[in-house]
């Protein structure tokens, strides 16, 4: 077991070269020099697999030229490692001690001299070399799989001038370090003191530590080992998983702060953005002027949470990063798009705002998963594995997306790995998206009309939702913005097992009384006309029909035109030359508007108002806009939009339980929530570096 205490320099203070040459009271009265100060050079290499698997069970594995001496060393496990079940097995007899005081290390320590000579290469071990270990055998076997894919993950260089000492009857390894760490994201200084016990009682080392942090105000204890620093070089400061609206606007919060320089952006498909251009028919209706919290839906209302998270601030807050991008604008009947009116704009500028920026952005990276980093007792973050590498980050900011969109390649990495950190994941249903309902006939397909549709749970229930726009009649049932904003609610109901049902007024200006009296004055005018012409003059031939056959159930067989026969027939005539095409109207249900009675009358009037509808399904995530559901706002802090389960971890964009109407309200959600979360990401990294400084200005 190697037991040692590491001090280090406290910010603005170096320990001085000559400090171990000097008369070692300079360190403490009482320690005395048993050997001369002696001048190693070491350039040490640590190896782990792409997966961080050495590190993520809790140890170091480094080879080392000291001098030109190869020295390799197994490190571990720190006392809160997590192991991989052999080899916590083989651990798990063994008393793992925890520090009387930071700055103090224990750990199990394997060793041996590979080669003597000159200083070459460092190459990763062979399995001889490691079985010059004599590692336990569980440990070399775990260790001898891990061979191949093991990789160097970081480089120290530096001098160490080391001499022997005694304290009473302590035997101590003075040893200063200083040179430099290297990472993949650059380079770190190298300035400490390390007391390593050689021989004696180990609270004695405890003791000494102590007092020389008390007489050395400057010096502090050194709560990072190197490998645990050149994990902390390796990671990012925050890491952005999804180059989407929400994503992509993360990484723009994120530049407005050079404080935070390590960011990196993983991306499953080969290119950011691709899913902007799809929006909007191609426009992108990025936002809306109306901005009032009733366009947006969450699976459990949860009071005041989205007027937390959307704040005017916050809603306005993209706003000027896209201003800052040079993007104009434009409002088309309140909604906002590109000035260019192309999707295209908006996706040129963000990807164009990425390039040569100090965001790294990785395309083709799938995440796969999420698990909070533990490898050493003093570095903590997420270890993210992607699909062709292993990330480290202190933040990470999940923007993944839902499950909506042809050709999206759904992706549930997201909800897997978030509810394996213990958040729950509500029912997933398709948002914005047709419906399907029997009750539409086949040659209402095609059909077009603007009315007020309304939602209720079953026949005799009072209404849940309205909504006003254009219905667009399907030959699978309704489509258009004003059935697709209900989809969200008919989704719910269909999720609990219950029956949608949508009621159509197509004459919303008009009273029962306006059209009883419309169709009276036809049948005054027109006695011999067709029945199914009742509402000519008001509605489409198609769509009277339609009225028709739903007013008087018991004509509806009739009424319903054979596939190939369509009921109204055209017979083209000419006069003076033009082609003109007059309908002839053939009556399916042998009446004509004199059969009707008042009472009829009456119901085909109130039928106007209350086209009724049955939903018995949607079409699917593939023809949806957006996924309703997801991980649920509850789990979500508002202020910040981080995890209240995985700290450091925000959830984003529609990975969230909430859903907005068409009209721009989706990417303005995720817009909006991507801000908000990077900037929390960008406070709480402030606030750990505060922590750090106000750590070291109490030692
Ligand atoms: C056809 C269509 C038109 C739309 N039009 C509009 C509109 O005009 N206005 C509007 O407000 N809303 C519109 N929406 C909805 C809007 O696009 C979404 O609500 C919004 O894009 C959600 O943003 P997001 O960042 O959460 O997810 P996304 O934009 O879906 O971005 C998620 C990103 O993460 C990536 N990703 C997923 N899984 C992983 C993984 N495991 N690892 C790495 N990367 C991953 C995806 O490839 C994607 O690039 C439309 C949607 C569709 C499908």
């Amino acid at each position: 077991m190697e037991r040692e205490v590491k001090l280090a320099a406290a910010p603005g203070y170096s320990f001085p070269t000559d400090l171990l040459y000097e008369d070692l009271t300079c360190l403490h009265n009482q320690l005395k020099e048993l050997t001369t100060a002696e001048k190693l050079r070491i350039r040490a290499g640590y190896w782990d697999t792409p997966s961080l698997a050495v590190a993520q069970a809790g140890y170091s594995l480094r080879s080392r030229f000291m001098n030109d001496e190869l020295v390799l060393t197994l490190k571990g496990p720190a006392p809160e490692a997590q192991l991989p079940e052999a080899v916590a097995e083989e651990l798990s007899n063994r008393a793992v001690v925890t520090s009387s005081f930071s700055g103090l290390w224990l750990r199990q320590e394997y060793e041996a001299v590979l080669s003597t000579g000159s200083a070459g290469e460092l190459v990763p071990p062979t399995e001889a070399e490691l079985a010059l270990l004599a590692l336990p055998a569980r440990l070399e076997r775990w260790l001898n799989q891990l061979l191949p894919d093991l990789a160097l993950h970081g480089q120290a260089d530096f001098t160490r001038l080391v001499r022997l000492a005694a304290y009473e009857d302590l035997q101590v390894e003075l040893a200063l370090d200083k040179g430099q760490l290297l990472g993949l994201w650059g380079a770190e200084q190298i300035d400490e003191l390390e007391l390593e016990l050689k021989n004696g009682p180990a609270d004695k080392l405890n003791r000494l530590a102590a007092d020389l942090l008390r007489t050395h105000p400057e010096w502090r204890p050194g709560t990072k080992s190197k490998a645990g620093r050149i994990a902390e070089l390796n990671s990012s400061d925050v890491l952005i998983i999804g180059g989407g609206a929400a994503g992509l606007m993360a990484a723009q919060e994120l530049l407005q702060d050079t404080a935070v320089s390590r960011i990196v952006l993983l991306e499953k498909t080969p290119c950011i953005a691709h899913k902007l251009l799809a929006t909007g028919n191609g426009r992108a209706n990025l936002s809306n002027r109306d901005l009032s919290l009733c366009h947006y839906h969450q699976v459990e209302p949860l009071p005041d949470w989205l007027e937390t998270v959307l704040t005017p601030d916050h809603l306005h807050r993209p706003f000027e990063i896209f201003d800052r991008l040079g993007l104009a604008l434009r409002a088309e009947d309140g909604r906002l798009y590109p000035y260019s009116m192309k999707s295209q704009t908006v996706s040129r500028l963000l990807q164009e705002s990425l390039l040569n920026s100090r965001i790294k952005v990785v395309t083709g990276e799938r995440v796969q998963g999420l698990l909070p980093y533990r490898g050493n007792a003093d570095s903590h973050g997420w270890l993210v594995n992607g699909s062709q590498a292993t990330y480290l980050a202190r933040q990470v900011i999940w923007a993944s997306g839902g499950q909506s969109g042809a050709g999206s390649y759904p992706d549930t990495a997201a909800y897997t790995s978030l509810t394996a950190l213990g958040h729950h994941l509500t029912p997933l249903w398709p948002g914005l998206t047709p419906l399907c309902s029997p009750d539409v006939p086949e040659y209402m397909a095609g059909e077009r009309v603007r009315g007020t549709l309304t939602l209720s749970a079953c026949q005799s229930a009072s209404p849940l939702r309205q909504s006003e726009g254009e219905v667009l009649f399907t030959a699978y049932g309704l489509s258009g913005i004003c059935t697709m904003d209900l989809s969200f609610y008919c989704g719910k109901l269909l999720q609990e097992q219950r029956q949608p049902l949508l009621r159509l007024n197509v004459c919303p200006e008009y009273t029962e009384a306006q059209l009883y009296d419309h169709i009276c004055q036809r049948r005054q005018r027109l006695p011999q006309a067709a029945a199914e012409t009742a509402l000519w003059g008001l509605l489409s031939e198609k769509l009277a029909v339609l009225v028709l056959s739903q007013a008087l159930p018991e004509l509806a067989q009739k009424l319903s035109p054979a596939a190939n026969s369509p009921k109204l027939t055209h017979k083209s005539r000419r006069i003076k030359a033009k082609k003109t095409r007059r309908p002839e109207l053939i009556s399916r249900c042998g009446l004509t508007l004199q059969d009707l009675s008042r009472r009829q009358i009456q119901q085909i009037a109130r039928q106007a108002f209350s086209l009724t509808f049955s939903i018995s399904g949607d079409r699917g995530f593939e023809q949806s806009q957006i996924t309703c559901g997801g991980i649920p706002s509850t789990e979500v802090k508002p202020q910040t939009l981080e995890s209240v389960l995985a700290p450091h971890c925000y959830i984003t964009g529609e990975l969230l339980d909430i859903s907005g109407d068409t009209g721009g309200y989706n990417l303005q959600m995720a817009f909006s929530t991507g801000c908000l979360a990077a900037a929390a990401a960008r406070a709480a990294l402030r606030a750990r570096a505060n922590e750090d400084k106000h750590e070291h200005d109490q030692t």
